[in-house]
This record gives structure tokens, sequence and C-alpha cells, in this order.
């Protein structure tokens, strides 16, 4: 499976928070993060599936997401026998433990949310942390959450939306996390509780993506186009849509790469979607997400370039009560910052050249 967009800024930013954790606890950074927002079964789990290209996340129609999983995915390089064993999950909760087999990555979440929460449809806000080593994947943590409900059922108590939009908020109030604020279109977009909480969370839409899954299953004679044209409701980052699989084709094992080819044969079979390649599909989401992660970053350098020359000068200070000294991991901070900027520029300005080349098309 090819990677969506190559390389990325964030395998440098992490290393640049491991600079800021050895400079002291006050001075580590945010990390931005992509978190799933929308009403329950509206298709978020299928989506973030689908960004990372594995089948190994609980779907299906009922409450399957019942606490929150911190997906970390972490790129490696692929082995060199092309072997199929360089992509494994780690869970915070097995230690070092490698699982090689995503269906039993898939089973693990299944069983530890029922550990904490029970199997009757209990919800909670403790999280599971799961890292995924892969070649096929960009550096980026992803949050799965439960989705909004409205009716108590199983164990859920009498305040289950309440307790729900708390949750979500508790992640995505945080401004550094990107929303793809997910709604199936089949219901109507001014009834969409995700763009309601993203709204609540990102009131000038900076940072909420529009996902509009389910196009293939519309009433027919209508279609989403003026939706993705942002004419319903507009979004400053626009909307993707996408055609994630079925039941029936989670029932009968359909692949994600025969997903993404079936997506690809319906967009250009419905007329409805022609020229609008550039807001349609699963890779488009992908393509989007890193360019806005890109801008995001450089948004956060110059703070963190300030708070780097201040720890800077607070250490020289206290070093120079020692006498002379060469190399301090502050100053190695500060030389890495200076590398990431400019690394920054020149990957947006790619970034930015390659997207005007792809519209002049
Ligand atoms: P979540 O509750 O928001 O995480 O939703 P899931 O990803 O678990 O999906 C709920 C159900 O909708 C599953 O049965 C999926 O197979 C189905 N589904 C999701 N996206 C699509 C889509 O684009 N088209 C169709 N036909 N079904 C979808
Ligand atoms: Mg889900």
């Amino acid at each position: 499976a090819a990677a969506p967009l190559g390389s990325s800024v964030i395998p440098i930013v992490n290393k640049l928070q491991d600079i800021f954790a050895q400079l002291g606890s006050q001075s580590t950074i945010e990390l931005p993060q992509v978190a799933v927002v929308g009403s329950q079964s509206s298709g978020k789990s299928s989506v973030l599936e689908a960004l990372v290209g594995r089948d190994f996340l609980p779907r299906g129609n009922d409450i399957c997401t019942r606490r929150p999983l911190l997906l970390q995915l972490l790129q490696t390089k692929p082995s060199s026998d092309g072997g199929s064993d360089d992509e494994w999950g780690e869970f915070r909760h097995h230690g070092g433990k490698r699982f090689y087999d995503f269906s039993e990555i898939r089973r693990e979440i299944e069983a530890e949310t029922n550990r904490v929460v029970g199997e009757n449809k209990g919800v909670s806000d403790q999280q599971i942390c799961l890292k995924i080593f892969s070649p096929n994947v960009l550096d980026i943590t992803l949050v799965d959450l439960p989705g909004i409900t409205k009716v108590p059922v199983g164990d859920q108590p009498t305040d289950i939306e309440a307790r729900i939009r708390t949750m979500i908020l508790s992640y995505i109030k945080n401004p550094s996390c990107l929303i793809l604020a997910v709604t199936p279109a089949n219901s109507d977009l001014a009834n969409s509780d995700a763009l309601q909480i993203a709204g609540n969370a990102d009131p000038d839409g900076h940072r909420t993506i529009g996902v509009i899954t389910k196009l293939d299953i519309m009433d027919r004679g209508t279609d989403a186009r003026n939706h993705l044209l942002g004419k319903t409701i507009p979004l400053r980052l626009g909307y993707v849509g996408v055609v994630n699989r079925s039941q029936e084709d989670i029932l009968l094992n359909r692949s994600i790469k025969d997903a993404l080819i079936a997506e690809e044969k319906f967009f250009l079979s419905r007329p409805a979607y022609s020229g609008l390649t550039d807001r349609l599909g699963v890779p488009q989401l992908a393509k989007k997400l890193n360019q806005i992660l890109v801008q995001h970053i450089k948004a956060l350098l110059p703070n963190l370039k300030s708070r780097i020359s201040n720890a800077l000068f607070a250490t020289a200070k206290e070093y120079e009560s020692y006498g002379d000294i060469k190399e301090t991991r502050a100053g190695q901070g500060a030389l890495l910052l200076n590398f990431l900027t400019k690394y920054c520029e020149a990957y947006s300005s790619t970034l930015e050249g390659r997207s005007k080349e792809m519209s002049t098309h």
C-alpha cells in the first residue's frame, strides 16, 4: 500500500519534544492530534481505519467504540525482504508486546474495553493507548472516540449524551487538536452532531475538516455535491466525501485495498461528483490532513522558539556561574529549532507548489 503523502514534519517535532523534555517538564510541547467526532455509527472508526490502511478497529451498527482510543502511528523503515512482519501494534497496557496480527489487535481492543466498562454497552473516558508501527503510515496521533448517542441503552447512565459530549470536548477543545467532523450523507447536514460539537470547540473552523461518509447509500435522486462544495454549511477547511465499507463488506472480509478501488470507481461513475476530485476519497482526506498539519506545526514554531530561547537564556546563566561551557542541550535545541524552521518552510512551499500543480490540471 502506498503512503498517502511521503514525508512529514512530525518526527522532527517529536525530536524537538525530546529536547524540551530534557530542558525541564514545563517546556514540553503539545503535538497536534487528530480526533474523529460524530454521532454513533456515522463511520468514524471506518474513516480512521481507512486512513491507517489496516483493519484493526471494532466497527459496526451499534456502539463499538466505548473508550477513547489513542492511536499513535509511527513510521518505520520497510524491511529489506518486504516481509509481512514490518507492521505491528503495541498496547500501553501490554508493555512492549508486539501484535503482528491486526485482527488480534481488534480483539484486544474489544477485550480491553470490556475489562474496564463491562460487556453491556458501558462507556468510559479511560483511554486505550495503541501504537502502530508501519512503513505505510504517516507519523500522526489519531483519536477514535465514542459516538454521540441520545438514548441510554444497556448499562449506560441516563446522562449518557452529556457524558459523551464532555468526553469528546475534553479532546477537541485543545487548540492543537484537528477535528474530523464525520457526518453520514444519508442524514441531514443541518442535524449533524459532528458539526455542532466541532463548532462548539472550534467556532472559527480553523481546525475542523468536514468528512461526509456513506455517499453510496444516499436516497435515490439525491447527492452530496452541494455539501461538498460548502454550499449547505460552509466550513473554512472544507469537506471531503468518502465511501467506506458497508456492514456487508465487513462481514465478507473485504479488504481496504479493494474498498479504495471501489470508492474510486464509485466517484468516477457518478456525474454529480465530476470536477470535485480534490474533495473525494480517503487518499484526498489524508493529503488534506497532512497539509493542514504542516501549516499547524509551522504556526507553533515561533512560540517554541521563544520558549527554547528563554530556556537557553536561563540555562546559560546558570552554567555561567560554573565557568566555561561549550555545548549545552539547550544550545543543541536552539540549533535544531533553526533547522526545523527552515525544513518546515521548504516542506510547505513544496506542498503549496504541488497543490497548485494539481489545481491546474
Ligand atoms: P462509528 O460508530 O462512527 O465509529 O461508525 P463505524 O465506522 O463503526 O461504522 C458504522 C457502520 O456503518 C458500519 O457497519 C460500517 O460498515 C458502516 N459504514 C461506515 N461508512 C460507510 C460508508 O461510507 N458506506 C456504507 N455503505 N457503510 C458505511
Ligand atoms: Mg467507532
